[in-house]
């Protein structure tokens, strides 16, 4: 699953990713898109893995 680098959400296609980087974390600048750095969200992402994990645990065992 191709998981966002900049808010750690994930997504079922890569082209979903996409979207979600060039709507969520991408502003025009002059006419190009640049990556909005106050859009990333280090912490946010590490939360969510954290969280992710814990779902894992709790589930059927297999991890
Ligand atoms: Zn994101």
């Amino acid at each position: 699953m191709p998981e966002c680098p900049y808010c750690g959400r994930w997504f079922k296609t890569k082209r979903g990713l996409n979207q979600h980087i060039a709507k969520s974390h991408e502003t025009k600048f002059g006419g190009v898109r640049v990556l909005d750095p106050t859009t990333i969200d280090p912490l946010g992402a590490a939360e969510r893995r954290a969280e992710r994990k814990k779902k894992r645990k709790k589930g059927f065992g297999l991890w």
